[in-house]
């Protein structure tokens, strides 16, 4: 499998920097940053890696339409919106719920971009996508469907070559990292990751920081096994993976997928105010706090390297508006 075989829609390598007040502050550690927040592709983000494969694949397969489900405030939405428009790609979005009075965020972007979008009301998670797809292929389109919050085997090669540019910035910058923390929703980052590491030999931990709040035990786990055996087919993959090797902290997502509390709004201020940097209520505002609470409680190795990868969701804080205030 050719992992340069994609379609250019990011800037890439995205930076890798020091966080430098942070390391201060969190004195038994040394804090990096690598800034898929800057990946391009209508504000970057996480999406934009996936979509370069996904894109690829079905310029090749001759689609022109192209069907995709998620939240109102959908990175992965508006992502898809932004590489269609760039593709001269047909781009349809369905979102859970009703109309909003009023467009922000997401979904004011992914307005702009041009996307058709159907409001599914209670049906959240893409259960009208066939009938779109049908009604649209009666009219002769051919339709690609991406599943409900993007996630499948081709958007993982994204994160497989993200550690290859990863290895080459280590290298360059004489830099050993220990471990890495992520936001991990619907498995496709944190199989790249896992893949990506193994592929290229590097010795990194993974601390993958859960986001929604689970319907089973290990169902995420499972998503995550399911696409390294996928990628075992393709991909030259050495080690064995169970269950068991497919980590997950679950510690952060009590309060639910999208659901903001003190924590998020403390992350976010965070690195903000030490560094500039801003963080997404939904995503990287969870996994940030969940890396806080572990640098504090030193749950990690004492005077390691610890790299956090940013994903990006910018456009969902002005979603939440004067919900991100901290009143102290
Ligand atoms: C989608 C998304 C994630 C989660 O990535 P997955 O590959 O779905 O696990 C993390 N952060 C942001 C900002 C996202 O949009």
């Amino acid at each position: 499998m050719d992992l340069n075989k994609k379609y250019n829609l990011g800037f890439f390598p995205t930076p890798l920097h020091p966080l430098k007040n942070l390391s201060k502050k969190y004195s038994d550690y040394n804090l990096f940053i690598k800034r898929d927040d800057q990946t391009g592709l209508a504000s970057g983000g996480n999406k934009t890696r996936k979509l370069e494969y996904l894109i690829q694949k079905i310029l090749d397969d001759n689609y022109d339409t192209v069907i995709t489900a998620g939240a109102q405030q959908s990175n992965h939405c508006r992502q898809t919106a932004a590489a269609c428009a760039i593709a001269k790609l047909e781009c349809h979005l369905l979102l859970g719920g009703k109309e909003p009075e009023e467009y922000n965020g997401n979904l004011l972007l992914s307005h702009i971009l041009g996307a058709n979008i159907h409001f599914t009301g209670e049906n959240r998670k893409g259960e009208d996508i066939e009938r779109v797809k049908s009604s649209l292929e009666k009219k002769g389109e051919k339709v690609f469907v991406i599943p409900y919050g993007g996630s499948n085997f081709t958007g993982a090669l994204g994160y497989i070559n993200a550690v290859k540019e990863l290895k080459v910035q280590l290298i360059e910058q004489n830099l050993k990292i220990d471990y890495i923390f992520f936001a991990s929703s619907s498995g496709e980052t944190q199989a790249g990751l896992m893949m990506g590491l193994d592929i290229f030999d590097m010795d990194i931990e993974l601390v993958p920081i859960n986001i929604d709040k689970a319907e089973t035990a290990s169902f995420l786990e499972a998503v995550v096994l399911n696409f390294i055996h996928e990628g075992k087919d393709l991909l030259p993959i050495k080690k064995e993976y169970h269950l068991k090797d497919i980590k997950l902290i679950r510690d952060y997502d009590k309060a639910g997928y999208g659901v903001i509390t003190r924590a998020e709004k403390m992350a976010i201020k965070e690195l903000a105010t030490n560094e500039g940097i801003f963080l997404d209520p939904v995503y990287t505002g969870r996994a940030f706090w969940g890396m806080m609470r572990f640098l504090k409680l030193k749950k990690i190795k004492p005077n390691s390297n610890v790299l956090f990868w940013h994903t990006g969701g910018l456009p969902a804080i002005c979603n939440y508006g004067s919900e991100l205030i901290i009143n102290t």
